[in-house]
């Protein structure tokens, strides 16, 4: 398994799955041409696309362990869940997640916080699981913190049209109603070491997750980027993107901020070990790998 990260006192472990190529990269960034896949082809394949021009993506939450807590930034797809039109996430029944946070060293029960860095279907699957028919929390001591706006939306989503985001009925609602969120805003501090940052423009009100101290820190992204061709090209949108504008701004803004500094980030779609330092590269940002 891959080695966890390690900042002073803190470690983050990447917890996997499932990694494959899932979608058409065409179909699933829209402006994309062929002409510029074409021209980009040499670095992207086979490791970020693959021969069938399928977008190699992992789907992976985080788990961040300080002296104190232990907190899951995002929780995957989840199991037992109906998903028919995303047939490879589909009613999922797999042991993989939970033997790979038995690997890290916790438990369902060891988990205190889990961040829900935006309420999509690949990141609030483990919110929940099936007990007795019923759809309960799947850390039983965890209090799972979302953002204000971002539950706000998806919960008048699911009023006006519930078979549209069926994840938000059997993976978030479920939280709420048990009492378990702890609602902020996205720009909140969770302690010294751990702070969300304000990411939005894929959700509404997505954020990432800011870890460790200046100069020695690790940015977990949740999905501001999907593929490091949104470095090269940051206004390049993804086809579930709220507002694609605000998205490629929050690229611009967030890699300006960070691509001078050693902060490492964590990019929870990047294929594994899906971890790199952010540098420029002619009008965007690249991603350079751990020791590359
Ligand atoms: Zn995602």
């Amino acid at each position: 398994m891959t080695t966890p990260l390690t900042l002073g006192e803190i470690t983050i472990h990447p917890v996997v799955e499932q990694e494959g190529a899932f979608f058409d990269v065409l179909s699933f960034f829209p402006k994309l041409t062929k002409e510029l896949l074409d021209e980009n082809r040499a670095w992207l394949q086979p490791e970020f696309v693959d021969l069938q021009d399928r977008l190699v993506l992992c789907i992976q939450s985080f788990l961040i362990k300080t002296p104190r807590h232990n907190i899951l930034i995002d929780a995957c797809v989840g199991n037992h869940k109906s998903r028919p039109s995303r047939p490879f996430w589909n009613m999922l029944n797999s042991d993989r997640f939970e033997k790979r946070l038995a690997a890290a060293g916790v438990s369902l029960s060891d988990i205190d916080y889990v961040m829900c860095t935006h309420l999509h279907t690949d990141h609030v699957g483990w919110n929940t699981r099936l007990e007795n028919g019923r759809w309960v929390p799947t850390f039983p001591n965890a209090t799972y913190i979302m953002a204000d706006r971002e539950l706000t939306h998806w919960t008048q989503r699911e009023k006006e049209n519930p078979q549209s985001v069926s994840w938000i009925t059997d993976s978030v609602l479920p939280v709420i109603q048990a009492k378990r969120a702890k609602i902020v805003t996205s720009d909140f501090a969770f302690d010294d070491s751990v702070k969300l940052i304000p990411t939005p423009g894929h959700t509404i009100d997505h954020f990432s997750v800011l870890i460790g101290r200046s100069r020695a820190d690790v940015l977990v992204t949740g999905d501001m980027i999907h593929s490091p061709l949104q470095g090269k090209y940051p206004e390049l949108g993804m086809m579930s993107d709220y507002d694609s504008a605000q998205a490629g701004a929050t690229r611009r803004a967030v890699f300006d901020r960070f691509c001078d500094e050693p902060t490492i980030i964590c990019v929870t779609h990047f294929p594994s070990p899906s971890t790199a330092r952010v540098r420029r590269w002619p009008d965007g940002y690249r991603f350079i790998p751990l020791g590359g």
